[in-house]
């Protein structure tokens, strides 16, 4: 190693310079390794925390991935949903570079494939990454930034699927890998469904990072089981009258206080986590002193499964139909907004190969093996859209706080090393 490091000082040299023109304040270690395909590989390693130490194998070629360079590009340029157009046009570059066959503008929309055949026969592993990022109001301003971390699941994806390609990782069957657009829009999986591109697909992966409240940094939960999520609003017809003679008329405020109070009520079975709440309640026919023509009003209805969702929504229309016609007043039309599935289509199988994968790399200490969480997660389109599709969805910890969707959301950026070597250990056991 010393003669290496000797031999190749001037490189070595230019990395401190990189680094130093990048303004990264510590470069924390610098490996130069010789022996993987008789090419001479720099890896480095440098972040803006001197204490993101990484311990590295020398048996293995590449240890540390590229996924921070990764992630540093990807943070850099957050896009909202569809319009996805730089990460995707880099992810999709980085790809072919990689020897991946790539496919862009999935469902004519920023989605693309990218799709590494080992030649030989055998299974189709998916790995999900979504891309987007959320718009903010930051001071009265529109600001988009990646408060969920789909920068890091791309970026770890990415990073995986290189490391596959040039580590002979592939020997039998394919790996694709899917980076879905518009996942906070809760439609870029079905894009991706509509593109026909995950029809050959025998097992599908995603992760996502968790924040401190349910993950500690480190840690990984190897069965994510997200809720179901579904919102709409209902337009509640009244008839105007004017404030004076009010009993010409059907107060839609009113109609719609009796929905409220009735939805409420609405009971489901206590040992399945559930919830329904009224989010938002307009109504103004424009003057103060006479009864409005019609209310609004919008519902936020989560479950721990597909099952009480269902009943849960049937009662729930049940209770404001009968709620307003308590007045007079009837539901003119229902607004449905895009909603998630809960979390199914887990697979035994699959989900051993995941602990096995993710204790390998974070020890014993540092696993959770299931979690329940309220949150949504579009990727559960998958399974239900296309039964006996085999699934499986990690949680990464990495430190991220407040929360996700924080308009401050930080995490630490050397955890993704986690996420990149878990991808890498599944491929390995599926397609190795
Ligand atoms: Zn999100
Ligand atoms: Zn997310």
């Amino acid at each position: 190693m010393d003669e290496i490091r000797r031999q190749n000082r001037a490189s070595v040299a230019f990395v401190l310079k990189f680094a130093e023109i990048l303004k990264y304040n510590a470069l924390s270690e610098i490996f130069v390794y010789n022996g993987f395909e008789e090419n001479l590989f720099f890896i480095f390693h440098f972040n803006r925390k001197a204490n993101a130490t990484v311990f590295y194998d020398s048996k293995e070629a590449i240890v540390m991935s590229n996924v921070l360079t990764h992630y540093q590009f990807l943070h850099a340029i957050p896009e909202p949903g569809f319009q996805e157009f730089k990460t995707s046009d880099y992810l999709a570059g980085k790809l072919e570079e990689a020897g991946f066959t790539v496919t862009r503008n999935l469902a004519g929309s920023t989605g693309l494939a990218g799709e590494f055949d080992s030649g030989v026969p055998g299974p189709v592993l998916g790995i999900r990454a979504d891309m987007d990022a959320l718009t903010h109001i930051i001071n009265g301003k529109k600001e988009f930034r990646h408060t969920c971390g789909h920068d890091g699941h791309s970026s770890m994806l990415l990073a995986a699927a290189e490391a596959a390609a040039a580590q002979g990782l592939v020997k039998k069957g394919r790996l694709k890998v899917l980076f879905e657009p518009a996942e906070e829009l809760g439609t870029g999986a079905l894009k991706m469904l509509e593109s026909g591109i995950l029809e050959d697909v025998d097992y599908l992966v995603g992760m996502h990072v968790r924040p401190t409240q349910e993950c500690h940094a480190g840690g990984v939960i190897c069965e994510m089981h997200y809720a179901a999520g579904c919102q709409f609003r209902a337009r509640i017809r009244g008839r105007h009258a004017h404030g004076a003679r009010p009993h010409l008329g059907i107060n839609p405020i009113d109609a719609s206080l009796c929905a409220i109070a009735a939805v409420n009520a609405v009971h489901m079975d206590p040992r399945i986590p559930f919830s329904v709440k009224c989010t938002r309640f307009h109504s103004d026919s424009g003057v103060f002193n006479s009864v409005p023509e019609f209310a609004d009003i919008t519902f936020d209805m989560r479950a721990q499964d597909n099952p009480t969702m269902k009943d849960m929504r049937e009662q729930v229309i049940r209770a404001i139909e009968n709620g307003v016609a308590a007045v007079g007043a009837k539901v003119e039309e229902y607004e449905f907004y895009n909603g998630f599935p809960a979390a199914e289509g887990f697979d035994p199988e699959l989900a051993k190969i995941i602990r096995e994968s993710a204790t390998e790399v974070v020890g014993a200490e540092n696993i959770i093996p299931s979690f329940n969480t309220s949150g949504g997660e579009d990727f559960f389109f998958y399974p239900v859209r296309m039964p006996g599709l085999k699934v499986g969805f990690i949680g990464l910890g990495v430190g991220a706080e407040p929360g996700l969707h924080h308009e401050n959301m930080h995490f630490d950026p050397k955890y993704l090393e986690n996420g990149v070597s878990i991808h890498k250990k599944i491929i390995a056991r599926i397609l190795g």
